[in-house]
């Protein structure tokens, strides 16, 4: 009897290891906090991929870098479903900014000031303080295509354009098939 009961606990136990191991493979998963904290305990003033930056240019809302995992879960998993429906219509729609750490956003203000003047830069990029980006509360979405087709169907997923100057910054702001907030003329106003 102690041998049978025993044998029962290995099985509840093994499937109790094994059934989120095969949902995360299928791709329905919850996302845990390992997903969106990532590894890096202290990332603020990182730069490079640990800040946020997206070497290769463009990601997808499964891979495995800060960008990505620290994004808020809700965005991840809308702008996940979005792609997905994107790809099956025949766009590619990927990701080429997400999370962004204070120092890496910085680091572009600072960028664009050195390129466009602070006029201009106030306009085009938000500072650490003020940039959704650095919360993890918003993407960029390339490439134009892609950005398009969001703009058209991103309500379908709560997913809202924000600055009319930017076509490829989109956030989280109303449920999905809701109506987004008007649009700002650009990162200043
Ligand atoms: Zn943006």
């Amino acid at each position: 009897m102690a041998v049978i009961l025993l044998m029962a606990t290995v099985v509840i136990l093994a499937a109790a290891v094994a059934y989120p191991l095969i949902e995360r493979a299928a791709g329905r998963a919850p996302l845990t906090a390992d997903d969106v904290l990532g590894s890096s305990p202290e990332p603020s003033g990182s730069t490079g991929e640990a800040g946020g930056d997206i070497p290769a240019g463009a990601a997808g809302p499964n891979d495995d870098i800060p960008a990505i995992t620290r994004l808020d879960p809700a965005l991840r998993a809308a702008v996940r479903h979005a792609a997905d429906d994107a790809h099956a219509a025949g766009i590619d729609l990927w990701i080429t900014s997400g999370w962004r750490s204070p120092a890496y956003q910085q680091s572009l203000y600072d960028e664009a000031i050195r390129t466009k003047g602070l006029a201009e830069a106030r306009r085009t990029v938000a500072t650490p303080e003020t940039s959704q980006h650095v919360s993890g509360n918003a993407v960029d979405i390339g490439p134009t295509e892609g950005a398009y087709w969001l703009i058209q169907h991103g309500t379908d997923y709560g997913l809202c354009q924000v600055y009319a100057n930017e076509i490829w910054h989109f956030e989280l702001l109303t449920t999905p098939g809701g109506t987004c907030p008007p649009m700002h003329d650009d990162a200043e106003s």
